[in-house]
């Protein structure tokens, strides 16, 4: 973690005492760089050598993101308990969260849709984790109502004014809300759809998925050029889309599959017995919530979880060898040897290539098969008031501006059940750079001045708020990710690295979001998944 804190001059603005003179740009603010100190000393070092005494497991998971918290909690269900964890330069990864303030907030990530019925993977956690109460493996499981979204859910500012939903409906012309129905028409049958493999077309896990050309070849042009050749022309809805691929993808239309444009809708169809369809479950604190549950699950004694990062990993005998040091911060400090049977390389593969020996023999060239990394900027308002709302509208848990670069913002506390709203609450407002290309993005991340970075964040909270936002806003704390997160662009779903990397049989396991090509909770926790399946199949061979 690299951190950067900027002590204003918020406090003279606010003796002035009038709302005419805050500025946001002059509050306090705090900003993170997670990973990027440690990753640029790796990328930098003079050497991989290191030595220290050797510490042996059965199984060293390289990294602590969901997919490998995963891979530990059902590894230790299993029953394979002789496992380290080296947590990398980030906790949590993109799971990440902050306690702090009374408040708990995201970092990263901050919801999980229901899992469909090819989801099983997420079901059986989520009902061992007691998120799902009963009934995990059928069509409507029944789920604790506390993470179940509450409404109002979302809603949209368009010309002005507040309406429910993301897609804008109110004031827009009947030929537009045409094609609104016409593509969600499009989308239900898509989601039916199966290819000659029996298989649906578009599945969560995208492993699952068919392989048939009918859906291969959406994945050879962009979302924009399909939407194009389908004629779906109407602004709202062009804009709608682009919002949905910035959200989940981090990049624009223009710029990602038609397949995994589409896949966001059709994909995603878990239903609940105790929800409306597309409900989705959130926490205060994202999905952090749910890592912290899976490292409880997975019961590792605290010196099995090594603060630190791998410098290198390499084949050892039957087994392999992970070398690295350890970090306090963003100071690498002692360094340290594991010996193990297996390991799952679980760490992002713009860092693998730097880390893993002989990453090319496996069939990965980083050159020809790294995905593009969209960098983000996931902004916390710590508000000690909520500012007054426009009257008739209600705060929604999700709140997005139409024709906004940015993506809107989240409200923390939302699930709250108290009967009035607690004193203090966290806005945390997303922003995926996809207005520049992936790295002047990171380029101006590294160079932006905290009030350009706090200008930036809050680009939507102003639209909502205009000049009552500034006195409700105590300080402002932001995560910088350079390499957020894979984007699916055309040819994802055949980029032969990937494919190669998730073909290699052990004493390697890969397992990170990056094999599916893009991101999102339930691949990352398939890879873990499937990790820990490859070795206890292989430990316990009655298994199947
Ligand atoms: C801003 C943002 C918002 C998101 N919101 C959502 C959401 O709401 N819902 C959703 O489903 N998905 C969301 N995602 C996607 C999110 O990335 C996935 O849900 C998931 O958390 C990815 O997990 P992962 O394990 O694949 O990887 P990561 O989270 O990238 O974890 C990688 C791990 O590798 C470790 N590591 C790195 N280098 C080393 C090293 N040298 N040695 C050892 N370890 C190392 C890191 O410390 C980290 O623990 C979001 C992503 C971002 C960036």
């Amino acid at each position: 973690m690299q951190r950067r804190t900027f002590l204003a001059a918020g406090a003279a603005a606010a003796a002035l005492g009038s709302t005419a003179y805050w500025r946001l740009e002059t509050l306090p603010v705090v900003v993170d760089y997670p990973g990027r100190a440690l990753g640029h000393w790796l990328r930098d070092r003079p050497s991989d050598e290191v030595s220290a005494p050797t510490l042996r497991a059965e199984v060293v998971i390289v990294g602590s993101g969901i997919a490998a918290l995963t891979a530990a909690w059902k590894l230790s269900k299993e029953g394979v308990r002789d496992i380290v964890l080296i947590e990398g330069p980030e906790a949590f990864g993109n799971a990440a969260a902050v306690s702090a303030h009374g408040l708990a907030y995201p970092t990263g990530a901050h919801y999980l849709p229901l899992p469909s019925l090819e989801s099983l993977h997420v079901r059986e956690m989520l009902y061992d984790l007691k998120v799902i109460l009963a009934d995990p493996f059928g069509e409507r499981p029944y789920y604790d109502e506390r993470y179940l979204l509450h409404a109002p859910s979302e809603r949209v500012m368009f010309q002005n004014a507040w309406q429910d939903g993301y897609l804008p409906v109110d004031s827009v012309p009947a030929s537009e809300r045409d094609q609104h129905v016409t593509f969600f028409r499009r989308i239900e049958a898509l989601a039916a759809l199966r290819g000659a493999d029996a298989r649906r077309g578009f599945t969560v896990p995208i492993e699952l998925a068919s392989q048939d050309e009918q859906f291969l070849r959406l994945d050879r042009m962009t979302f924009t050029t399909w939407l194009d050749e389908q004629n779906f022309t109407a602004p709202t809805l062009r804009w709608y889309l682009d919002y949905c691929c910035r959200d989940d993808y981090g990049r624009s239309a223009g710029e990602i599959s038609a397949y995994a444009g589409l896949h966001y809708f059709a994909a995603r169809v878990g239903l609940a017995q105790n929800a409306e369809r597309g409900a989705v479950l959130t926490w205060p604190e994202g999905t952090s919530a749910l890592a912290r549950g899976l490292l409880a699950k997975a019961d590792l004694s605290a010196e099995r979880v090594l603060k630190g990062v791998a410098l290198s990993i390499a084949g050892e005998g039957n087994g392999v060898r992970v070398a690295g040091v350890r970090h306090s911060g963003d100071a690498p400090g002692e360094a340290f040897v594991v010996s193990a049977r297996d390991a799952i390389i679980a760490m992002p593969l713009y860092v693998a290539k730097h880390v893993v020996k002989g990453l090319s023999t496996l069939g990965y060239e980083a050159s020809l098969h790294e995905p593009p990394y969209a960098p983000w900027l996931v902004s916390n308002f710590i508000m000690h008031a909520f500012p007054e709302e426009q009257s008739g509208s209600a705060l929604a848990w999700d709140n997005v501006v139409y024709g906004s670069h940015e993506l809107g913002y989240v409200v923390s506390t939302h699930q709250d059940i108290r009967q009035s709203r607690p004193d203090k609450t966290a806005f945390s407002a997303y922003s995926a750079l996809a207005d520049m290309t992936p790295d002047a993005g990171r380029r101006w991340l590294d160079t932006a001045s905290a009030s350009d970075l706090v200008s930036r964040a809050a680009r939507d909270l102003r639209s909502a708020y205009g000049w009552r936002l500034g006195p409700c806003v105590e300080s402002v704390e932001i995560t910088a990710r350079g390499h957020a997160m894979a984007s699916p662009g055309p040819g994802y779903r055949t980029n032969p690295g990937l494919l190669a990397l998730r073909k290699v049989q052990g004493p390697m396991h890969f397992a990170h979001a990056d094999l599916s090509g893009y991101s999102v909770f339930e691949e990352a926790s398939w890879w873990g998944y499937r990790a820990a399946g490859a070795i206890t199949r292989r430990g316990h061979p009655f298994k199947t």
